[in-house]
């Protein structure tokens, strides 16, 4: 592959944009310059252009435009937007990012935030266990007396919520670190590249794809290789029909070339589905206001505050477990059953019936206890708080 590099008369930035000349012949390449406007100087050709420098080329003109990306890259920042992004999407988590490093812009904030504000800002996002290392973190590295991330891959690993992925994605974007990112986006890229239909996430197939990414590295900044692999994967190279033709590694794709790219990597195993049945009283006072409680127990939904939940036996009446969970102190009236609510967390689907219980407010523990409306959370919450609410209200409605 042939490369021109062209430089703007008069231009202020002297960089020269390199241009590909493909299989044109030297007499064309006056046509190639005329074709780039009248103030195009060629700086030289002939130049080979490699696959780093296409990619590379491409992503400085289709990057999209996003919070974090902002020059020059802050490690902090680049922590947040990754832990956000995981398993998350970007336009999910945008405005989401923004809120979080206008309230916290440092860890040294961060550290000094309540866990409660932190999962508050994340509601919405889900998989929660990922603010709370967050938060640890903070405190953590600031308890240290640093307040900055270390600009080291191991040490990073070392910190609460950074597993490799993470750690090569803040060593390489913010400290230039030699450390390949290897997210779906980047493995689907680079298996289809290579044409390997070995498991991506297998540790063979880790190893060969990061001596690949590796490969990539000289000449150029380690993190805008690997950020332009992701943005790849992430736009061009998609799951399903990926736009080859517009994709700058085109020409050493052997998954293009054999005509089936979508073919790699194989599929994954799919994670059985768990199915669960839950009772969620809704004990709702003359004002409005739920009764809610903080989960404090279990692998799913724990610090968020939701209507007290339990699990529900096949034979086992709903209203009858409702009323076992009164609190003490609390006066209630008899519980009524409603239509069950849908809710899924990863591989969990959750079929979860509301019983309505109409109480009389209280005072009860507000470590544990809360009286609150959808909105008005004080703490983090789910999407279940909402859903609950909506169907006793559109039931109110009705009746
Ligand atoms: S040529 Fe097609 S399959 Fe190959 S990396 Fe580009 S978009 Fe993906």
């Amino acid at each position: 592959m042939r490369s021109a590099r062209l430089v703007q008369v008069g231009a202020k930035d002297l960089s020269p944009l390199r241009f590909d000349l493909g299989n044109r012949t030297e007499s064309q390449i006056p046509g190639v310059l005329a074709s780039q406007g009248p103030s195009f100087l060629l700086f030289c050709h002939n130049t080979p252009m490699t696959t780093a420098d296409a990619l590379v080329d491409w992503f400085e003109g289709h990057a999209r435009s996003l919070p974090w990306r902002t020059e020059p890259r802050d490690a902090y920042r680049t922590l947040v937007s990754e832990i956000m992004l995981q398993q998350t999407q970007v336009d999910r988590v945008a405005p989401r990012f923004v809120e979080f490093v206008r309230r916290w812009p440092d860890l040294k904030a961060l550290a000094a935030a309540s866990e409660d504000d932190v999962l508050a800002i994340w509601s919405g996002l889900g998989y929660y266990r990922r603010a709370r290392l967050l938060h640890r973190l903070a405190r953590e590295v600031v308890g240290s007396g640093r307040n900055q991330l270390p600009e080291d891959i191991e040490a990073l690993r070392t910190l609460p919520g950074i597993g490799d992925y993470t750690a090569a994605a803040v060593g390489s974007l913010a400290f230039g670190l030699e450390a390949p990112v290897l997210d779906g986006n980047v493995q689907r890229v680079v298996a289809r590249v290579t044409a390997s239909d070995g498991d991506p996430r297998a540790s063979g197939g880790q190893t060969r794809m990061k001596a690949w990414v590796r490969k990539l590295f000289p000449g150029h900044h380690p993190g805008v290789v690997n950020e332009a692999l992701m943005e790849l994967g992430a736009t061009v190279c998609t799951p399903s029909r990926p736009r080859c033709d517009s994709c700058p590694l085109l020409r050493c794709c052997k998954g293009y070339q054999a005509g089936c790219p979508e073919e790699y990597p194989p599929p994954r195993k799919v994670r059985a589905t768990e199915h669960l049945r839950w009772v969620a009283v809704c004990f709702v006072g003359s004002d409005g206001r739920w009764l809610l409680r903080r989960v404090q127990e279990g692998p799913i939904l724990r610090g968020l505050w939701l209507p007290p939940l339990a699990d529900l036996e096949a034979e086992a009446d709903p209203v009858s477990v409702a009323m076992g969970l009164v609190p003490e102190g609390l006066m209630v009236e008899t519980g009524t059953m409603f239509g069950a609510v849908r809710h899924h967390i990863t591989h969990r689907r959750i079929e979860v019936i509301p019983v309505l219980v109409p109480t009389l407010d209280a005072d009860l523990p507000a470590a544990v206890w809360q009286w609150s409306r959808p909105g008005e959370v004080l703490g983090g919450t789910s999407s279940l708080f909402e859903k609950l609410h909506k169907v006793i209200r559109n039931n109110e409605k009705d009746s």
